[in-house]
């Protein structure tokens, strides 16, 4: 197991780490299997969605907020429900698939982690599997 340490910008964010898993899949000399990729926190999550355009991500915070705003009309009084709340929702982890010691990812496809309560030093763990 590899793992890898991302300090989030902002509260909320899509932080692309594509280039972090795949120096990662180069190093660890695998051919051809799978990477999971796993955050172990109950704020951020990981994601797989397009990477060319930014305005995609941006698109996708902008509607889990709509979705599950920020406010005062949950029980859990640390404040940061919203954030918990849209973790479930992208969950906490990807697999990726690994041919000739390449993520098998589409034109557009890229793996970010979604930070939901930061900024904040995150925790990223890989897993391969071959
Ligand atoms: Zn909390």
């Amino acid at each position: 197991m590899k793992s890898f340490t991302i300090l989030t910008p902002t509260r909320t964010a899509l932080v692309n780490i594509t280039s972090h898993v795949s120096k990662a899949v180069t190093e660890s000399g695998i051919r051809n299997g799978a990477v999971v990729v796993y955050v172990p926190h109950t704020t951020c999550g990981i994601t797989i969605n397009e990477a060319a355009d930014p305005d995609v991500a941006q698109d996708i915070l902008m509607q889990l907020d709509k979705t599950v705003p920020r406010g005062r009309m949950y029980r859990h009084r640390e404040g940061n429900a919203d954030a918990h709340i849209k973790t479930s929702l992208l969950g906490t982890s990807a697999t990726v698939l690994i041919e000739d010691g390449q993520l098998v990812l589409g034109t557009w496809q890229g793996i970010f982690l979604g930070e939901f309560d930061g900024p904040r030093n995150r925790k990223v763990y890989l897993q391969f599997l071959s």
